[in-house]
């Protein structure tokens, strides 16, 4: 198996690179998905949730209510950091669980906005960053999403700084360009990742 670590900063195209690959045959797992998933009713992580923030951190249909839950986590880090230290461990536990699932062959990408942050890259074989100049990301955030460019700004502000995405890549896609050119990158990636997968299963790869 080949774990590959695909991350970049909001809007940067992580989603649609993401797709790319798995259409090129990745198991990808998404960890916007496991995030949800883990705050499902039922699931542990979403009662420790309430009794560190509170029963308003839930709505009247049991589901987690995040718009509450954020105006609380927002602008305060100690909670921020509680609330990480709540979901980080219980998200990587599930992906660990979806990657014991691909094959011995597969390649999985663990598509992960917070690769980076949560120290995650360390644990891949590659590193994959989607990487644009933050007024690209701005332009898309808000001609695609719609967002005004101050919210736009706060967001990209709220993660890494680019420098530190890129600084722990193994291979950095630049989307700058249009997404036909993203989709030949991603091409030419996905060799290289085969290639790489392909030497590590030679009985005297590692
Ligand atoms: P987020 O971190 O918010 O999930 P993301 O990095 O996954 O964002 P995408 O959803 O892949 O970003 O891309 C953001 C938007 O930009 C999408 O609507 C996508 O279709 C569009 N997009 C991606 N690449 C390009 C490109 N090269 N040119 C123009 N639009 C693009």
């Amino acid at each position: 198996m080949l774990r590959v670590g695909l991350t970049g900063g909001i809007g940067a195209g992580k989603s649609t690179v993401s797709a790319l690959l798995a259409a090129h045959g990745a198991v990808v797992i998404d960890y916007d998905r496991l995030a949800r998933e883990i705050v499902e009713p039922g699931r542990p992580a979403l009662a420790v949730i309430a009794a560190r923030f509170g029963d308003g951190v839930i709505g009247a249909d049991g589901t987690l209510d995040r718009p509450a839950l954020g105006s609380i986590v927002f602008g305060d880090p100690e909670a921020l950091s509680d609330l990480n230290g709540i979901t980080h461990p219980a998200i990587r536990d599930l992906a660990a669980e979806r990657e014991a699932s691909a094959g011995p062959d597969a390649i999985v990408v663990h598509d992960n906005p917070l690769l980076v942050e949560m120290g995650a890259d360390a644990h891949c074989d590659v590193v994959v960053v989607v990487d644009v100049p933050v007024e690209v990301q701005v332009d898309r955030l808000v001609t695609i999403r719609g967002m005004s460019a101050d919210e736009a700004r706060a967001r990209i502000a709220a993660q890494a700084p680019r420098d530190t995405r890129t600084g722990a890549a193994d291979l950095v896609i630049d989307n700058t360009g249009p997404e036909g050119e993203l989709a030949r990158i991603v091409g030419g990636v996905w060799d290289e990742l085969a290639s790489v997968a392909a030497a590590r299963r030679e009985p005297d790869g590692d």
